[in-house]
């Protein structure tokens, strides 16, 4: 047994990072383990038969659940304690009642919307939102029965209320918003607060992916926001050594999430979880690491004659995005997505096969940095026209920093554009004095 419910409000005026070494769990119960042990398992040993009567009767809901307690252990598909002191620690960054960790940021996003969408209603979603969620909401969903929708990543309030007003008139009322912002390539910002204001307007959940800029940067459920969603394999677990995610928001939401996820067996491994729980010990000094350099990287790619434009939530000129970004997010996160000039595929790969010290892969938020090409890469099966619409031209590239010393990130972008040639630089001319979003 664990530290298992304590169910006990964090002490006030402790910080997450403080509390990641010991919270939601007792040393005392694991033998005095400093550490909490991995807890491999697939099932738990009853004192008695009555303990075990009791602890189903709670599972299954035919008695009442005390809330401010763990329920007892019955199988790992229903609950673990490793499962459980993470659920607890990932609580702490966001803010939340409760939350449910499962085996990928898909599980937990998929999860969540059979759950929480009910049949005959429509799911509204801003695009670009990342690829399995859009393949989700465009195919998979839609086949079950559900209907969605989509806005434009950045729509204010007033287009998204006359679209829930549309859809209420014609009898499919919208039921759910779903967001992700910033938006991925282009880093689009969406207003949280706003849309949420919108969606409960309309009886309607909003639902944000907040795994860009991660829990640090932005906290959706402090926004107005109704259950936030992550890819725990991009900063959570910060080494890209695992796959998981996590959804949180009220006790009463994740209950239900909860359920689907015993049914549709889609929790996260024993092992996995205290990888996580490993992770969390560093979150801040990695994420905060990464900000800095993609600070300095980005304001240096800015100036790079032959990068015509950078994205970058640390750069927005746009008036309407800065407001957004001053309102809701507390930083800029480490994801940079930018335009080599004068460029088309050719160039953008002639520079992606020229990195060395950053490696040419997909994903984001590990400790090493990261390139890829979105238009044949994560976004390929995004329609030519549809990737030109917002943004995502083939001259663009998206860099994920890492924690390395930012002068050899520098270093190995300068000699992969030096690898463009002096024709380009020359024919792209002098640097433009502004070039943010
Ligand atoms: C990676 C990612 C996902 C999917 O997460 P997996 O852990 O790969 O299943 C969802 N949303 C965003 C924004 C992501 O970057």
């Amino acid at each position: 047994m664990t530290g298992r419910g304590s169910g006990k409000s964090p002490p006030g005026r402790q910080r997450p990072e403080s509390l990641m070494m010991s919270w939601g769990y007792r040393p005392e119960l694991s033998e005095g383990a400093v550490k909490p042990p991995v807890f491999l398992t697939s099932t738990f040993a009853f004192r008695s038969a009555e303990e075990g009567k009791a602890f189903f009767a709670e599972a299954y809901g035919l008695a009442p659940h005390d809330p401010k307690r763990h329920m007892g252990l019955i199988y790992s598909r229903l609950n673990n304690p490793d499962l459980e002191i993470l659920e607890d620690r990932l609580n702490l960054w966001d803010g939340a009642e409760a939350s449910a960790v499962f085996s990928s940021g898909m599980a937990a996003i998929s999860t969540s919307l059979l759950a929480l969408v009910p049949l005959g209603g429509v799911v509204l979603f801003a695009r670009p939102v990342y690829g399995g969620t859009d393949y989700l909401l465009e195919h998979l969903l839609p086949d079950l029965g559900m209907s969605t929708r989509e806005f434009a990543a950045g729509a204010d309030a007033a287009t998204v209320d006359e679209l829930c007003r549309r859809l209420a008139g014609s009898g499919s009322p919208c039921k759910m918003i779903f967001l992700e912002t910033p938006a991925n390539p282009t880093m689009t910002l969406t207003d949280i607060e706003a849309v949420a204001e919108v969606a409960h307007r309309h009886d309607a959940l909003c639902v944000v992916d907040n795994t860009l800029l991660g829990p640090l940067y932005q906290q959706p459920l402090g926004l107005g926001a109704d259950l936030v969603v992550y890819s725990a394999t991009k900063y959570l677990g910060g080494h890209s050594d695992l796959v998981a995610g996590t959804a949180l928001g009220s006790r009463e939401l994740i209950e239900r999430v909860k359920l689907y996820r015993t049914i549709l067996g889609t929790m996260l491994d024993p092992h996995s979880a205290w990888l996580l729980l490993r992770s969390l010990e560093t979150a801040k000094l990695r994420i905060t690491c990464a900000r800095k350099n993609a600070q300095r990287v980005a304001a240096w790619l800015a100036q790079h004659p032959r990068v015509s434009r950078v994205r970058f939530p640390g750069l927005l000129t746009d008036a309407a995005q800065r407001r957004i970004y001053e309102r809701q997010c507390s930083g800029p996160g480490a994801l940079i997505s930018f335009e080599l000039a004068d460029a088309g595929e050719k160039e953008a790969f002639r520079f992606l096969n020229s990195v060395r010290l950053i490696k040419l892969a997909v994903s984001l938020g590990g400790t090493e940095s990261l390139v890829e090409h979105p238009a044949t890469m994560t976004h390929a099966d995004v329609p030519v026209d549809e990737q030109r619409a917002i943004g995502i031209t083939p001259s663009l590239v998206r860099l994920s920093v890492g924690i390395e010393h930012p002068q050899d990130l520098i270093d190995d972008l300068d000699q992969a554009l030096a690898c463009l040639g002096d024709r380009q630089a020359a024919a792209a001319g002098p640097p433009p004095v502004n070039r943010g979003v």
